[in-house]
């Protein structure tokens, strides 16, 4: 058997999925990371990676505060944003704009990759689509224009496979 036909096994996990497992497998990627780019991911940038990976669904900076903070922790939002903003630069989460919400990247230690999010709308799941072929296509249509990319990050909202939409709104 070849690689099955909803792609990438992890895109859009089943919900009751044995979670705990992606996070630890998140938190295990994130150490081999940082080892290999000599970086540090101290006590606070661990916890908040710990809270991106909460589920698959993006979440807010202030989510993570909240929740760092809930057992009567006095983590402050400079903190949260610090450590957001390391853990971006390092490559081990994504911000969604559209959402201003952070999530964790499904492709962690793969330099330079360009991220396509496909975000669910029903159940907020959203997943990494890493596509070189659109990837490709997007590059020439706008060097064809003259134009050089900075970043590019693709955001797509829909319905995942475990959704169904219902009706339109
Ligand atoms: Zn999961
Ligand atoms: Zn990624
Ligand atoms: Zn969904």
């Amino acid at each position: 058997m070849t690689s099955s036909a909803h792609g990438h096994p992890s895109a859009f996990p089943k919900p009751g999925h044995n979670h705990a497992r992606c996070t630890s497998d998140a938190l295990r990627r994130a150490e081999a990371v940082c080892a290999s780019r000599k970086v540090r991911l101290t006590e606070i940038r661990r916890r908040v990676l710990e809270a991106v990976w909460q589920s698959h669904v993006p979440v807010g900076a202030y989510d993570i505060l909240s929740q760092l903070n809930a057992g009567g922790g006095r983590t402050a939002p400079m903190q949260i944003y610090r450590a957001l903003e390391f853990l971006m630069d390092n490559g081990l989460v994504h911000r969604i704009a559209s959402l201003n919400a952070f999530i964790g990247c499904a492709h962690m230690g793969e330099d330079n990759h360009a991220a396509q999010f496909l975000i669910c709308r029903s159940c907020g799941t959203t997943a990494e689509l890493e596509s070189a072929p659109l990837k490709r296509a997007l590059i020439q249509a706008v060097a064809e224009r003259g134009f050089t990319i900075d970043s590019q990050i693709v955001e797509i909202s829909g319905f995942c496979p475990h959704c169904t939409p219902k009706g339109r709104t």
